[in-house]
């Protein structure tokens, strides 16, 4: 058997005209005398391989020599190719046959033609296409019918020539391209139209979405393109089917914007940061730009949203994001990140050097202007953190992290400014990363100890009290002072494991110093995040009892952010240890963020004046003595810290406050060194004539 498709060794006739009928002639005769035309297709070779005398004239042939002699295939659209072999498998597999209108280009000239194709054996057992072409006259309503469906469907089709120029329009595609004569016209980008050519020249056909020119205005239509014949002409031409899509395509583009963007602010959000990123490096790459990957994070945001509430908290963000917007170039993007989060994507062309830190210093400079709220003016800071592709790397993420870690060393140095990324962060960030696996190690091996800071009464300097301050003796480093390690332990979540280590030795402490009667009280530094855990209370309750310490004996210092706190655990805590008789300070008065109302609330026994506030006197007395007085009228213990000098014991002593603790007086010191001073402090006292009214 001839493979298909070879074409090479098909008899002259097929089998069903050459052997089924036992008189050749007569049949011959008679189907040369037919009205309808009957030839026999070979679909594998692409040719005619017989025809009656009725096919020989819709072909045009002079003889059936001539007509076989024609190769059909060059000339075959994909489409119609595609057709035939679908065809061809019909035949086979269900003794299929079709009833169409087609039209044949007989020497190029069109013949519309009511053809009926079915199945029929070659000799050689290879399947043809035995093709009946039917008097149009019957078919006349159907022809009707199918002509009156292209008039009435909404489905658009136009005929065009391989320039483009409209040959015909059905009334739907009439109606949406009014007064456009050629495809060219009506596609709203160029490189739609191109890529539909090139498609029908290559491929024969395409389907593709574009937004297209129409009567309705710009819409977006869903084509279908097909190289064809044009039935008038004869020449090649595409058809064109089309819908309109649109409503599809904007609950999509909907669907895509809310995804891609935050509904707050409005701009585009992380997940449609990559995207954007990946423009401008493509521009950027072209021109030679840089891009500032700037990382914004606003300053003790936190505070606004807690004191405030959230209605305050997404005025001030839609504010922030608005004057950032305002800021934009045009080849730049604003992005919020998520919660006070932002990112800032800055070009700076060649001409521009220095464009995106002056920039960093605008988003400082605008962001720093009052935010009007509710009755209220409101100031946010932005910490800013910049790195820049390609200097500090090809990829986002890694640009991102190194924004971020800049950013981190902009709070780290103060807030309200911005910092540009070195290699020397990441080598900081490693530096820290192994100083946190030591800390681990330090705290089972017991590297955490406490020091105490004595606090004096004013009058007669005696120690009343001590402050433990944690000290890690570092097996290399020598003793670590907390500044570095506590930071470290909060955001690596060891906050809780050095606090109960150090409230562990304060009790103790207390408790030894009593039995060996020095009645002095110790305050230990207690961080928010220790109040979170829910067993925190249920911790110093044990200890006290171990101990067998005086609940009265121990205070607690912690810090003015406690006050914007709403976690319920860190309430229930307090509530707990208050009622042990515990006492609470608030450290570093005069800082933060203070809500009085919420002080006042909370019943604390004593307050720390910040030693900044001491250190500036008496150049802002003013203030300070504003703190005392609201102080006094709370009825708290005063402390004043960091008296350095005699100057500020003088004038705090001067001015009511009830405990003085400085470098004047000592420095945090070990327990042994402690010791010294109590008995120092004891000796003084024996020394001390009794007062009158003791017997
Ligand atoms: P703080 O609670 O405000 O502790 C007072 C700090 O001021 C101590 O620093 C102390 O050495 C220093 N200081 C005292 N008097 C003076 C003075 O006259 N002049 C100056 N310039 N400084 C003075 P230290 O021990 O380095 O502690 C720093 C901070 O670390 C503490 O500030 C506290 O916030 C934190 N911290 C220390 N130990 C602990 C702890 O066990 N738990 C927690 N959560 N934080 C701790
Ligand atoms: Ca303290
Ligand atoms: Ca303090």
């Amino acid at each position: 058997m001839t493979p298909p498709g070879t074409g090479t060794a098909h008899p002259p006739l097929p089998a069903c005209v050459m052997q089924r009928c036992d008189a050749h002639d007569v049949s011959r005769f008679m189907l040369d005398r037919l009205d309808t035309a009957v030839w026999v297709f070979d679909i594998d070779a692409g040719q005619v391989v017989w025809a009656n005398a009725s096919a020989l004239n819709i072909w045009a042939a002079d003889t059936l020599d001539e007509l076989r002699a024609r190769q059909m295939k060059p000339g075959m659209s994909p489409a119609v190719a595609r057709r035939l072999a679908q065809y061809q498998t019909d035949f086979i597999e269900r003794d299929a046959s079709f009833s169409e209108m087609w039209t044949l280009y007989p020497r190029g000239v069109p013949r519309p033609l009511r053809v009926r194709f079915s199945g029929i054996r070659l000799s050689d057992g290879r399947m043809a296409m035995l093709c009946e072409g039917l008097d149009e006259t019957g078919q006349l309503p159907e022809a009707i019918r199918s002509a009156d469906a292209l008039l009435h469907t909404q489905l658009m089709i136009s005929l065009h020539d391989l320039d483009g120029r409209t040959l015909y329009c059905n009334p739907a595609a009439r109606a949406s391209f009014e007064g456009s004569d050629d495809l060219a016209s009506r596609f709203v980008h160029a490189d739609d139209l191109r890529r539909l050519l090139a498609a029908i020249r290559d491929a024969g056909e395409i389907s593709l979405i574009a937004e297209v020119y129409t009567s309705k205005g710009i819409r977006w239509h869903e084509l279908t393109a097909r190289s064809c014949h044009d039935p008038a002409s004869g020449r090649p031409s595409v058809l064109v089917s089309e819908t309109d899509v649109s409503e599809l395509k904007e609950a999509e583009a909907l669907a895509h914007m809310r995804a891609n963007h935050d509904p707050l602010t409005g701009l585009p959000n992380r997940l449609a940061m990559p995207a954007l990123f990946e423009r401008l490096s493509r521009q950027a790459e072209r021109s030679g730009a840089r891009i500032g990957v700037l990382f914004i994070d606003l300053d003790q945001f936190k505070a606004i949203n807690d004191t405030l509430g959230h209605l305050q908290g997404d005025a001030v963000l839609m504010e922030v994001s608005r004057r950032l917007f305002e800021l934009r170039g045009k080849d730049d993007a604003v992005i919020r990140l998520g919660g006070d989060e932002f990112l800032f994507l800055a070009t700076e062309e060649r001409t521009e050097e220095g464009r995106i830190e002056a920039l960093a210093g605008r988003i400082l400079e605008r962001l720093a202007l009052p935010v009007q709220a509710e009755r209220r003016k409101l100031m946010v800071t932005p910490s800013v953190g910049i790195a820049r592709y390609p200097d500090h790397g090809a990829d986002v993420q890694i640009l991102m992290r190194r924004a971020d870690l800049a950013m981190y060393e902009a709070k780290a140095a103060g807030r309200n400014q911005a910092c540009t990324y070195d290699d020397g962060m990441r080598n900081r960030r490693e530096d820290e990363v192994a100083l946190l696996a030591d800390l681990r190690e330090g705290l089972r091996r017991g590297q955490i100890v406490a020091y105490y800071q004595p606090r004096v009464a004013p009058g007669d300097g005696r120690i009343v009290s001590a402050e433990a301050l944690a000290r890690w003796v570092h097996p290399e480093q020598g003793i670590v002072a907390p500044d570095v390690f506590i930071p470290l332990a909060e955001k690596a979540g060891l906050i809780a494991q050095v606090g109960a280590c150090m409230m562990e030795q304060a009790i103790r402490q207390q408790s030894l110093w009593a039995k060996a009667g020095f009645s002095i009280s110790v305050s230990v530094n207690v961080s928010v995040r220790q109040l979170c855990e829910a067993d925190f209370a249920g911790m110093v309750q044990r200890l006290l009892a171990f101990y067998d310490a005086d609940p009265t004996m121990l205070e607690l210092e912690l810090t003015e952010t406690l006050l914007l706190e709403s976690n319920p655990t860190v309430h229930d805590n307090l509530d707990q240890v208050r009622a042990l008789g515990i006492r609470i300070a608030i450290d570093d008065f005069g800082t933060g963020y203070s809500n009085l109302a919420r002080l006042n609330d909370m019943a604390v026994d004593c307050i720390k004046i910040d030693r900044s506030l001491i250190s500036g006197l008496p150049r802002n007395e003013e203030i300070v003595r504003l703190v005392i007085a609201m102080c006094k009228f709370m009825q708290v213990t005063i402390v004043a810290e960091g008296i350095e000098n005699q100057c500020a014991a003088d004038w705090a002593r001067a001015n009511g406050c009830h405990e003085l603790q400085g470098y004047l007086y000592s420095r945090p010191v070990p327990v042994a060194e402690l010791e010294i001073m109590l008995e120092r402090d004891r000796l003084a006292a024996y020394r001390r004539p009794m007062p009158e009214t003791v017997d």
